[in-house]
């Protein structure tokens, strides 16, 4: 592992011989230097399937979202000012929406500007990049192409990313977020493969960007051996947490404020899919009480999120719920809609430990977030969750999602204080070496390297 910035693996590492080919050598068509002179001065990102602005935790609204604003926040701060491109929703959005300085919300019209079924969406990416470049054309003043870099995320955008930078002649960074061939190797039982064409399209999008983003170096290994990605375009870069949000505020009062006052709070946060594996939460939870009824007398277990799918039949709050009745946990597993983003500060504060089974992730900000708050994170040795979690030290990474496992550690953290203490502190510890600045501040390197501009 190499240090960056304090974060233990290598980041952003320029390419020693970067024999490139494609727009990366056009690069010069861009509207310009950016604030040092070397940086770019503008970036479009895409984001067709969801905003940054919706709501995660819900739908297919999750860490992406969370992401690409924070990105786009700290890139703007840098003088880079970025325009995030995404699908219309909601009748009466403004076509351009300023969210800060130098951050600019574009809403594309691209089918009905209401939710599309994901499966919809390969059908209309067309139409939204014509209003892409329609959009970005309106704005006057720009030489030669709108923009120096587009980033695009998820593969749906990286199809448009790929089209705009040939269009443009500028270079296209792309992040995926999630892979298809890594989440159908670890389907859970019923649910449906991600189709052939997620997985065509993600190859093509892999072999024509100029840079990859991954965010661990196992995702970098899985881009390579599953997708035959090319090592020399890919870049690792950790996201971030902010720290002025998630940090720790006295456990009591932060129980007071939630109502749970007079309980020990464990914590499942995120969207209510199969794959993230709440069901594991309530079982393990289960499996604790039945086991040793003393140490769990007063736990109370909260799952804050919604459902994914648009399915009434299959409402995953409604699976779960009936779940905890046939557990007998009715009265102890607590459910909340889905939280705004700031507000989950005080729900990690409470956690006395969060647990994170998921069957797959590609970095886990949930259990990053968790742990700035202090709160120990008890979750899955899967994907990502292995460098966000420091097992032993900021919480516990469990083999598999046996409910059984998971309730062993539950009942070692709940029934020793010490031990509580002592991963509280290191998740503290942990959390700290990531941060969204270090996490921009690598992704503006990586635009520099495409558009052969060196570090000052
Ligand atoms: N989140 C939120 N409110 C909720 C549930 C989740 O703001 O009620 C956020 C959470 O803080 C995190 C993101 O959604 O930043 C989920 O990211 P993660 O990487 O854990 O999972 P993903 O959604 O990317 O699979």
């Amino acid at each position: 592992m190499t240090e960056h910035n304090g974060r233990p693996w290598a980041v952003g590492e320029p390419d020693p011989a970067p024999e490139e080919k494609g727009s990366a050598g056009r690069a010069e068509a861009g509207s310009g230097d950016g604030p040092d002179g070397v940086g770019p001065a503008r970036v479009a990102v895409i984001s067709l399937h969801t905003s940054p602005l919706d709501q995660p935790g819900i739908g297919d609204s999750g860490g992406m979202n969370v992401y690409v604003l924070s990105v786009a926040e700290r890139l703007a701060k840098q003088g880079i000012a970025v325009d995030i491109y995404t699908r219309c929703h909601g009748e009466n959005a403004p076509q351009v929406e300023q969210l800060g300085t130098g951050t600019r919300l574009m809403h594309v019209q691209a089918g009905p500007c209401a939710p599309v079924p994901k499966e919809r969406l390969p059908g209309i990416l067309p139409r939204f990049l014509d209003g892409v470049l329609e959009l970005a054309t309106a704005d006057e003043g720009h030489r030669h192409s709108p923009y120096d870099v587009v980033h695009s995320h998820y593969w749906l955008s990286g199809w448009v990313g790929a089209r705009a930078k040939e269009i443009w002649g500028v270079p296209h960074v792309a992040s995926f977020h999630t892979l298809g061939k890594v989440k159908n190797s670890a389907l859970p039982e019923g649910d449906d493969p991600e189709p052939p064409e997620r997985l065509a399209g993600e190859r093509r999008v892999i072999v024509g960007a100029d840079r990859i983003l991954a965010p661990t170096p196992s995702e970098a290994s899985l881009l390579i051996d599953l997708y035959g990605a090319d090592p020399g375009r890919i870049r690792i870069v950790p996201p971030g947490v902010d720290r002025s949000v998630f940090h720790p505020r006295r456990k009591e009062e932060a129980k007071a404020r939630l109502h749970t006052a007079n309980t020990r709070l464990l914590l499942f946060v995120g969207r209510l899919q199969p794959f993230k594996g709440p069901d594991v939460a309530i079982r393990a939870v289960a499996e604790a009480a039945a086991r040793a009824p003393d140490v769990m007398r007063d736990v109370v277990l909260a799952v804050v999120g919604g459902s994914t799918g648009r399915d009434a039949d299959h409402d995953e709050v409604t699976r779960l719920m009936e779940l905890a009745s046939a557990l007998g946990m009715a009265d102890r597993v607590v459910f909340y809609p889905p939280q705004p983003h700031g507000r989950l500060a005080e729900f990690y504060s409470a956690a006395d430990a969060v647990l994170v089974p998921s069957r797959s992730e590609s970095f886990g900000l949930v259990a990053l977030e968790a742990q700035s708050c202090g709160a120990p994170v008890i979750g899955a040795a899967a994907g990502g969750l292995r460098y966000v979690i420091r097992d032993g030290e900021s919480g516990f990474l469990v083999d598999g999602h046996d409910p059984a496992q998971y309730s062993d550690r539950i009942i070692r953290l709940l029934s020793d204080p010490d031990l509580a203490a002592r991963l509280s502190a290191g998740a503290i510890r942990h959390a700290a070496i990531f941060s969204w600045d270090a996490t921009a501040a690598d992704i503006r390197s990586v635009y520099r390297e495409v558009l052969h501009r060196p570090e000052p």
